[in-house]
């Protein structure tokens, strides 16, 4: 019996389409951390309806320069500076809505106009209180006390409000604009959980909930629910949407160099959790990486630079952090890294920033494997005490010896810069769209 023949079990029925809807373009970033994302989102942003953060808070720092003016995004998408986008932030992130007006009041006064029209906020996502960053100073103290060592967190509190989401005390964007006695109690019960934590924590309940009121009126016209915001994004008329990951790949909770990372899911997968949207929905990846490697605070680090070089590196890249104005660790590429955010993030292209940084060198190493006793290992060690023991198989490159920053195509650059490029990618075995020669946003050079 042929297909055509066979009943169906249920005649005239018509299945519904599934109809898979519109894509969403994915930012992130594949080292430690301040590879410049900013700079690629703002370049796709441009182009986006609606540019979306899905986890993280105010610890991780974009700069995006525009007509020389610098704009530091911490909370805000960086594509707010689009004034024809819609920027969201999903239920994955976390909000300490002092922070979040600070900074656009801050942007403003820069020259970002009406960002608050602008945004969308999901009634989902968790609040980040004064206490738990307070608390996560404490808990920095405590580890230094008792390990001698802290995570080097940005104590913004993004950890402990993590820890009130997953231990279900927290408290999120919809349950401020509900009952707000209910919130009060919820939000005592949790500020005393935390005391009886912390004999020292003080917190000012009273005045902490007055403000937390003025702050929810100034929200309440942005919140949204975010699944059904999303869901029509993704169903309606053709809509570029563009999602900013925040922090990086080995800063995630599950696959970065654990514990010295962050709370959230900085992979791919965050983007599916928080921003509540289907895998089928994501489409392009890129990842953004800096031609070397930096870190900022503590753990393995294993193609660091403690010498000159690092130091060059430093220096000539600026690399400071956003959020701490810490000085940040340098080293040079890392290629199993690279390979490891590739086997979690599935990249379509990467971006390469700061190629410029390694204009002066007069030869350029690049860590291609790690050996354990002699052998090379294929994977990305889980353990930190393996990590550093890692012994780094090197290639050494030419260096171009000339200024990059003034190329604006493939055929601008140097060959010893195109050669360097050409050996990422085939090392990393991921097309490599963009390469950074510069801060501002005219200095990418788009390869296809
Ligand atoms: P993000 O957190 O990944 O967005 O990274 P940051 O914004 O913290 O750090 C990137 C820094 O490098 C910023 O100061 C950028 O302006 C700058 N930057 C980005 N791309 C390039 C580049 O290609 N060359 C140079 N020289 N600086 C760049």
């Amino acid at each position: 019996m042929s297909a055509k023949d066979q009943k169906s079990p249920n005649p005239g029925r018509k299945r519904p389409r599934n109809d898979v809807g519109n894509k969403v373009i994915v930012v992130l970033g594949g080292q430690w951390g301040d590879e410049g994302k900013g700079k690629v989102v703002d370049l796709l942003a441009t182009e986006s309806d609606i540019v979306c953060r899905c986890q993280g808070g105010n610890n991780a720092g974009h700069t995006v320069v525009v007509d020389g003016k610098e704009y530091d995004f911490h909370l805000l998408p960086s594509g707010i500076i689009n004034s024809k986008a819609t920027s969201f932030i999903g239920n994955g992130v976390v909000i300490h809505l002092p922070g979040l007006f600070e900074e656009g009041d801050k942007n403003e006064k820069k020259g970002l106009k009406d960002w608050e029209k602008r945004l969308v906020i999901s009634d989902r996502a968790h609040i980040v209180f004064d206490f738990h960053q307070a608390v996560d100073g404490l808990q920095e103290v405590q580890r230094k006390a008792q390990e001698g060592k802290n995570i080097g967190t940005t104590k913004k509190g993004i950890g402990p409000t993590y820890s009130s989401k997953a231990s279900r005390t927290g408290l999120r964007i919809c349950d401020l604009l509900a009952d707000f006695k209910e919130f009060s109690a919820r939000f005592k019960l949790l500020a005393q959980q935390y005391q009886s934590m912390f004999p020292t924590l003080e917190v000012d309940i009273d005045g902490q909930l007055k403000k937390l009121q003025e702050y929810a009126e100034r929200i309440r016209p942005m919140v949204r629910d975010g699944v059904y915001f999303m869901y029509e994004a993704l169903h309606g008329v053709p809509k570029k949407i563009l999602v900013e990951g925040a922090n990086a790949a080995l800063l995630d909770i599950d696959f970065g160099t654990y514990p010295f990372v962050t709370s959230s899911n900085c992979t791919v997968g965050g983007v599916c959790t928080g921003l509540g949207i289907p895998p089928q929905n994501v489409g392009d990846v890129y990842g953004v990486v800096k031609a070397y490697t930096t870190r900022v605070g503590i753990g393995a680090f294993p193609t660091e630079q403690l010498n000159d070089m690092g130091e060059l590196l430093q220096t000539r890249g600026h690399e400071v952090g956003v959020t701490t104005g810490r000085k940040r660790r340098c080293g040079w590429l890392d290629l199993v890294i690279l390979r490891y955010a590739h086997m979690i993030n599935g990249f379509t292209a990467l971006a390469l920033t700061k190629l410029d940084i390694l204009d002066v060198m007069d030869e350029i190493k690049v860590g291609v494997a790690y050996k354990i006793n002699g052998k090379r290992i294929p994977y990305f060690p889980a353990n930190m005490e393996i990590l550093q023991k890692v012994e780094v198989e090197y290639e050494k490159l030419a260096g171009w010896k000339s200024d990059t920053s003034p190329c604006r195509k493939w055929d601008d650059l140097p060959p010893k810069a195109q050669n360097y490029i050409r050996f990422v990618e085939n090392q990393v075995g991921v097309p490599i769209k963009w390469v950074g020669v510069g801060k501002s946003r005219e200095c990418m050079i788009q390869l296809f």
